[in-house]
């Protein structure tokens, strides 16, 4: 193939154990998924049917630095766990969907919650509060093949070493065979899509010079200093 113009690099993310790294495609993220977070965001924690918005695959960071983004005064963290699919596909039955994992990480869905606030009010998109560049800065990635694939565990943020945000996997509204099949009636899933699965209650914004360090209990961990 000969392009008329050099391709962008294909983001990526490193993957535990190999010097191979996992090839990003792009980046869905799920809409309040623990109850404790829908209700601080004043919503009502019902089991009404997931949502969804996207991230460009180019979002994703891993140097362990996170830019403070331009035409914000409030950029706030949201500690997720990610699901990195390894097989794509559409329609895919909830009783098969972990098949299509290749592994899991941590991530941060970064967030100009000022943009995202006037965005809602206006009935606007979403993008130019959340699918900014760096605003998902990730951990490497550990093969499903090695940890399984988690149903519970805690999921922690410390900013400065203070705990912010804390939930457990078991209190996901849609778990992530739900989210997979779920999503997959809406996008033909690809090799290589992430998916942000949703953050606990206690968001709140970051300033720079912050360090931010989250986790999962037996998945990942990640530092980030705000820069
Ligand atoms: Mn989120």
């Amino acid at each position: 193939m000969e392009y008329v113009i050099q391709p962008a690099p294909v983001p990526s993310l490193p993957v535990e154990g190999t010097n191979a790294r996992f090839p990003v495609a792009r980046i869905f993220c799920v809409g309040r998924n623990y109850a404790d977070h829908a209700r601080e965001m004043g919503h009502d924690p019902t089991r009404e049917p997931p949502f969804f918005f996207m991230k460009p695959g180019t979002a994703v960071v891993t140097d362990g630095t996170f830019p403070y983004p331009a035409q914000t005064k409030d950029v706030h963290h949201e500690m997720e766990l990610v699901v990195a699919i390894g097989k794509g596909g559409a329609n895919i039955p909830e009783a098969s969907a972990l098949e299509h994992v290749y592994g899991y990480g941590v991530g941060l869905d970064m967030t100009r919650r000022d943009l995202q606030g006037e965005a809602k009010k206006m009935g606007r998109p979403w993008d130019t509060g959340k699918a900014f560049d760096a605003s998902a800065p990730c951990s490497a990635l550990v093969p499903a093949a090695k940890i399984g694939h988690p149903a519970k565990g805690a999921i922690v943020l410390e900013v400065n070493g203070h705990v912010k945000q804390k939930g457990d996997l078991a209190d996901l509204i849609w778990n992530i065979p739900e989210q997979i099949a779920f999503l997959s009636t809406l996008f033909t899933l690809m090799p290589g899509d992430l998916i942000f699965t949703g953050t606990p209650a206690g968001v709140g914004p970051v300033v720079k010079g912050d360090t931010m360090k989250g986790w999962v209990d037996g998945v990942a961990s990640i530092t980030v200093k705000v820069v």
